[in-house]
């Protein structure tokens, strides 16, 4: 198959890129470089299509779907905290952009969309682990609403033009190449200050955790393994970690001694940020895949992965 990956440059999308073209398939990318890098793709030399282009601009997109048969769409603003500061950022990022993606797949005849939305759809809920008929969904973020507006595009567009739909609600997804969220702030403040680590909220915020790997590789086995018109399932793994263990796992890591441990207070890290979130993985299990790390075990694989990355020192 010819797979098109918007934001194929970003933490997530490299790693589906490299596993795709592992799984034989052609891969082009589509992506701005807006927080994507080059060098997450360059050990692929010519043996995939870059297109640089914004989705924002429709007739790059409308270009971008020459000869593709499954578009996997992952470009999309990663922050949930810049909805805060700047309101129009998931809707011209989310929603537009997904807009100008199933428009650009109608107006070129392809049929298939796997969609990265997460596990921030659900709000506040209280079902937990929140299996994927949990409602209403009342999300809190913008972000949050954007990728329920997102997932609600897609099936209208799946109801209307005979599209074929994967939703895919994420957990926290942590893993080599990470360039945000909280282990990468947590290692960049431990730079900056080896004696003192400052935790948002009160730490007791507490969410499901998956590894990268996982995530890329199960998006892949449930695209080729289910075939229903809309396809949706919860990617995750079955615990929690809270931001406390995630805070001692990082130092326990780092190997360094006396730092102390800082909370700003408060049940949640932002305006928006849901304190406990835990997915139910089931029906992913049920389709035949399960994750190598659980949440603790990510967490504690990529604390160590990004400390080679990034360094300890200035
Ligand atoms: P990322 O920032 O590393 O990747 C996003 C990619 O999209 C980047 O390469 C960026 O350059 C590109 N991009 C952004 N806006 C674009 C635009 N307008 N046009 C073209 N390219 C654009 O983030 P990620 O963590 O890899 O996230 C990938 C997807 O997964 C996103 O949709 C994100 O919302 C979703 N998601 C991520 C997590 C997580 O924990 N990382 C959790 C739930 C959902």
């Amino acid at each position: 198959m010819h797979c098109l990956v918007t934001g194929g440059a970003g933490f997530i999308g490299s790693h589906l890129v490299d596993l795709l073209l592992e799984s034989g398939h052609r891969v082009s990318v589509f992506d701005n470089f807006s927080s994507g890098r080059r060098d997450f793709l360059s050990h692929h030399g010519d043996n995939i299509k870059i297109i640089e282009g914004d989705l924002l601009d429709l007739d790059a997109v409308k270009a971008a779907m020459d000869g593709i048969d499954i578009v996997y769409h992952l470009a999309a603003n990663p922050d949930i905290r810049l909805g805060t500061t700047v309101t129009d950022t998931d809707l011209n990022q989310g929603t537009v952009a997904t807009y100008n993606v199933l428009e650009s797949m109608r107006i070129g005849g392809v049929k298939k969309i796997a969609f990265a939305s997460s596990s921030v759809v659900y709000g506040e809920a209280e079902v937990m682990p929140t299996p994927e008929d949990y409602g209403p969904l009342f999300p809190i973020s913008l972000y949050g609403a954007s990728k329920l507006g997102c997932e609600a595009l897609i099936t209208s567009w799946v109801g209307t033009f005979g599209l074929q739909a994967w939703l895919f609600r994420f957990a926290n997804i942590v893993g080599a190449r990470g360039t945000h969220g909280v282990i990468f702030d947590f290692i960049h403040k431990l730079r900056a200050d080896p004696n003192r680590l400052e935790v948002l909220g009160n730490g007791r915020q507490e969410k499901s955790y998956m590894e990268v790997m996982d995530c890329a590789s199960a998006m892949i086995h449930l695209t080729t393994n289910t075939d229903d018109a809309i396809n949706y399932f919860n990617l995750g793994s079955d615990d929690t970690c809270s931001v406390r263990r995630i805070a001692e796992i990082v130092i326990e890591e780092s190997g360094l001694s006396d730092v102390s441990i800082d909370y700003t207070g408060g049940d949640r890290g932002w305006a928006g940020d849901v304190p406990k979130a835990m997915l139910d993985p089931t029906r992913m299990r049920d389709a035949g895949f399960s994750t190598n790390y659980n949440s603790e075990g990510a967490v504690r694989y990529t604390a160590k992965t990004l400390m080679e990355e990034i360094g300890l020192d200035e």
